[in-house]
């Protein structure tokens, strides 16, 4: 049977829909029917002002942003579908961390609503390091729709990987 690694911990059903979807040549645009939107976070730049946006909507009293790129190297399954790494640097014999935050760059051509639950979850972290009960319930804060478009976009990146387009 074919593992699917994005797949991993949902319930074994819900897989082998996939599976079946897969093997009709058909997960991919099932997913893009219903996620038709593209974003127009293009470059680094913005995507630091998309971030800095939704932290000042939902966590303002949080540390500072550091750094925000979109990041090719990353892989998404590997690095717990991002990265959040917490730098401390020197001001003025101060020390004070700011927050890097890197997207991987599959997440650029991706649709609208799978770049703002990724950014959802790396902001998160900034309040909660693990993804324990009190770091989803500041997801589901954010984005009241997360866990579907966590498995939607999951789905999404099985597409991508096993299906070719
Ligand atoms: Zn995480």
């Amino acid at each position: 049977m074919q593992t699917l690694k994005y797949l991993n911990g949902y319930p074994e059903p819900l897989q082998q829909r996939a599976r079946e979807l897969l093997a009709e040549g058909k997960l991919g645009e099932a997913v893009r029917r219903r996620y038709a939107q593209p974003h127009a976070v293009r470059n680094d730049r913005q995507l630091y002002d998309y971030v800095q946006t939704l932290k000042d909507r939902h966590l303002r009293q949080s540390q500072p942003l550091g750094k925000v790129l979109y990041d090719a190297k990353l892989q998404v399954v590997k690095h717990a579908l991002g990265t959040h790494t917490a730098i401390s640097r020197n001001h003025g014999g101060k020390l004070k961390a700011s927050r890097e935050i890197r997207i991987a760059s599959v997440f650029r051509e991706a649709p609208a609503e799978f770049l703002r639950m990724i950014v959802v979850h790396e902001l998160a972290h900034i309040k909660e390091a693990d993804h324990n009960k009190a770091f989803y319930q500041l997801c589901l804060h954010m984005e009241p729709d997360y866990h579907q478009l966590e498995f939607d976009m999951r789905l999404y990146l099985t597409a991508l990987e096993h299906e070719p387009r």
